[in-house]
């Protein structure tokens, strides 16, 4: 894929001894050119190593060897991936992942360029650094950081992997009869829990997250599948979802 250089200053040269397991999903909330004379700043303090333009124009800031500052902050992470670094903390983001911003803003609907470019440089990646092109080593930044609502609802992720692999990713079975009531907040996990696309056991496993991890979460349901006669189940941003009672 044909890319421009636009070098950033932010960046920390090596990945100290991690390597790229991941990428990270960002959207710039503004224009590409914006984009450009931000990471380039040094007054910005941040960077990612691509940016994709809504016509697909691929502009790169940080190389893959470095670490781009794109995802150092870490609250309430959704992601069954991340590292933790004991007592709460954890290990920096941007040491195992590569981030991909993209022109537009939470409410911006995705062009087929952004979706083109985007899913094209995904498959590179994942080929150079042996990354799996799944729901769980392509993530959202709101994933990492819940603070933020970064890349938005309007990226759809299952139809991004699927044009990575190159293979359809199956969907769970719409959930039906679920009324979803919104209102966020943070459980930790009491052991492993399995987050799942519907409110229901009989759809597949997306992710796992162990015990003693905190989770965010945008809203919930109380009326998803009954499971030990607790039918309330938690969902995210994202859309996924995972049961109450393997939180507290
Ligand atoms: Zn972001």
């Amino acid at each position: 894929m044909q890319t421009t250089f636009v070098k950033s200053p932010n960046f920390t040269p090596g990945r100290k001894t991690y390597t790229p397991i991941a990428i990270v999903i960002h959207i710039m909330e503004g224009s590409l050119e914006g984009t450009d004379s931000w990471f380039k700043s040094t007054e910005s303090v941040v960077s990612a190593h691509y940016g994709v333009g809504i016509d697909g124009e691929v502009h790169q800031y940080v190389l893959e060897t470095d670490s781009a500052w794109h995802a150092g902050r870490v609250n309430a992470p959704t992601w069954s991936l991340i590292k933790p670094a004991g007592n709460g903390a954890y290990i920096n983001p941007n040491y195992y992942t590569i981030g991909i911003e993209h022109e537009g803003n939470e409410n911006t609907d995705w062009s087929d360029a952004t979706y083109q470019s985007s899913s094209s440089m995904i498959r590179d990646i994942a080929q150079r650094w042996g990354i799996p092109i799944d729901r769980q080593h392509i993530v959202g930044h709101h994933e990492i950081y819940s603070l933020k609502a970064c890349p938005g609802t309007k990226v759809d992720f299952n139809k991004l992997i699927s044009m990575a692999s190159g293979t359809p990713v199956p969907l769970g079975p719409v959930a039906t009869g679920v009324n979803k009531v919104q209102g966020p907040g943070k459980v930790t996990t009491s052991a492993r829990v399995n987050i799942r696309l519907q409110p229901n056991t009989t759809v597949p496993i997306a992710n796992v997250v162990p015990g003693n991890i905190q989770l965010a979460y945008d809203g919930y349901t109380n009326n998803g599948e009954s499971v030990s006669g607790n039918s309330k189940w938690y969902y995210t941003n994202e859309g996924n979802w995972f049961w109450s009672g393997g939180v507290s």
